[in-house]
Formats: C-alpha cells, sequence, structure tokens
C-alpha cells in the first residue's frame, strides 16, 4: 500500500516517534503549524476519522486519549485538535489521523 504513514508505523520512513503503543503512533508534524504540532495516527488503516469511528469506536477515542497525555506531558494550557476530512477541507494523506496543535494562541473560526 502506498501510505506514507504506514510506511512510518512499518518503519520504513523514519520519524520521530513519540508514542507508539498498540494502537497508534505519535510524531511531529514536517510542517508544523504551531510550535507544537503533532499528528497522532492509528495503526489500523482507514481513509479518515470517520471510517475509524464505523470500523473501530475505541481507537478513535485512544486518539484523543493520547493527545491529552501528549498535551500534559508537554506543559500546553490548552491545544487544537483538527481531523481534516477530504480535499476539500485540506486533507492530504487519506490515512486517518489527529493533527494536535499547540503553543500558540489560535483565532476563531480557523483559517
Ligand atoms: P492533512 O493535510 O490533514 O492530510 O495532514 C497531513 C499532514 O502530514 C501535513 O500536515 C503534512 O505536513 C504531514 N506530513 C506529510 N508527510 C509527513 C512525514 N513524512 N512526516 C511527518 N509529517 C508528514
Amino acid at each position: 500500500m502506498n501510505c506514507i504513514f504506514c510506511k512510518i508505523i512499518a518503519g520504513e520512513i523514519p520519524a520521530n516517534l513519540l508514542v507508539d503503543n498498540n494502537d497508534l503512533v505519535a510524531f511531529p508534524d514536517l510542517n508544523p503549524q504551531a510550535p507544537t504540532h503533532i499528528l497522532i495516527v492509528p495503526k489500523r488503516h482507514v481513509e479518515n476519522a470517520a471510517e475509524l469511528a464505523e470500523v473501530q469506536p475505541s481507537a478513535l477515542a485512544e486518539l484523543f486519549k493520547a493527545a491529552k497525555k501528549l498535551s500534559v506531558d508537554l506543559n500546553l494550557p490548552g491545544y487544537r485538535t483538527v481531523f481534516n476530512t477530504g480535499e476539500a477541507a485540506g486533507q492530504s494523506v487519506f490515512n486517518a489521523h489527529l493533527h494536535l496543535l499547540g503553543g500558540r494562541a489560535f483565532g476563531w473560526p480557523p483559517g
């Protein structure tokens, strides 16, 4: 499968794994949009968050639990979590992943 995140999980592409457990991995985004920008990726390959909710809802919860733990470990006073779903929303890697962003102020509405 030609999936860049699956290759990271398989160890075929290098990444600084901040978390690696049965359910997921987490590593810094290559093109950070905030001082902290971490991708949290389920080990089961699915296209997006909605599909993950269908096939393995518990894995979806694990992503948010990992985000919370990372935010505590990194002393983030607050953080933003984002799933981009579909090209029109900015999704560029079609393997579900939760963006964890922190370390700066965030505007609303988001850009
Ligand atoms: P999205 O646009 O929501 O699909 O997010 C994909 C993210 O993956 C982007 O923010 C990219 O910067 C990031 N990305 C792509 N390739 C890599 C990589 N090899 N290591 C870390 N982050 C990556």
